[in-house]
């Protein structure tokens, strides 16, 4: 590089014309392990990542049944998104996992991954809500939004289901917060499972959108949590129910809503623009 050049740069980094270049953010997916299409889902997981420009990714691929020897090095990343639904980790791996998100470390958890860890109480405080795996009203309430109020309901039954896949229509209903801010109120999503009666502790949770679950598709006849943000110690907890496979995240809501939800999680900021293009209520957007 010649001493013109540098000196170029120098001034016109000190003018704010050419900023050094931000060091991007370190994620790691978690995956190796579930009922759904992991081998396919964690590409695309990765490619939206990347797309932004934002992100390095890697990925830990726990074994295929149990975990022996699998102990990502967490603390190495800003944030891990989990597509991870499977056997129990080691404690060792547990309790880094618990320290790493308690520091101020970023967690994504997308669609199945709130099917994962029944009984690990801490891993349920994080992802606020759950499903599946004998879940019911022992380990938490359901999350209704009733009247544009959000209402803790105690009632019994089981935790976790969903009706027949179908397109529905997301709402934001907290639009200030920085993952929904700038994007419209209302959007369809890509025909996917509406995951329905989900539960767990639900502390410090906030939703960021529901979807409509209609009887009619085999729902619960609620207003369902579908993008959720939860504070666990001083970690940022980002939540999907959406994306069962690579055909549902063929959709510019999920892939717009998950790169700014992985950003948050990671920095607590969102930088990226809001696109030109984004889905109405009446009509899905596909990415490609
Ligand atoms: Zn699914």
């Amino acid at each position: 590089m010649s001493r013109f050049f540098l000196v170029a740069c120098c001034v016109l980094s000190m003018c704010g014309i050419v900023r050094p270049v931000e060091p991007k953010i370190k994620a790691l997916i978690v995956d190796g392990q579930n009922n759904h299409n992991w081998k396919a889902t964690t590409p695309v997981l990765k490619d939206l990542l990347e797309q932004t420009k934002l992100f390095t990714v890697d990925v830990a691929t726990s074994p295929e049944k149990g975990s022996a020897g699998f102990k990502p090095k967490f603390s190495d990343y800003a944030v891990v998104v989990m597509n991870y639904n499977g056997d129990d980790w080691s404690t060792e791996t547990q309790a880094s996992f618990v320290d790493f998100v308690k520091n101020g470390g970023g967690l994504v958890i997308y669609h199945a991954a709130d099917n994962s860890f029944p009984k690990w109480t801490e891993y349920n405080e994080m992802i606020g809500l759950g499903g599946w795996g004998g879940r019911n009203e022992k380990d938490g309430p359901y999350i209704r939004y009733r009247d544009g109020k959000i209402v803790r309901d105690e009632s019994k039954g089981r935790g976790g289901s969903h009706g027949k896949q179908h397109e529905y229509v997301v709402e934001h209903i907290d639009r200030e917060h920085p993952i929904t801010k700038g994007l419209s109120a209302k959007w369809r999503h890509a025909s996917d499972e509406l995951y329905d009666r989900l539960r767990g502790p639900a502390k410090n949770l906030t939703v960021l959108a529901t979807a409509f679950s209609d009887k009619s598709t085999g729902g619960s006849g609620e207003n369902e949590p579908a993008l959720m943000t939860i504070d666990y110690g001083k970690g940022r907890i980002f939540h999907t129910i959406m994306g069962h496979d690579v055909k549902q995240m063929n959709c510019v809501g999920f892939a717009v809503t998950y790169q700014r939800g992985v950003e948050w999680a990671a920095t607590g900021k969102v930088t990226q623009k809001v696109p030109e293009k984004f889905p109405t209520p009446d009509k899905v957007l596909p990415v490609k």
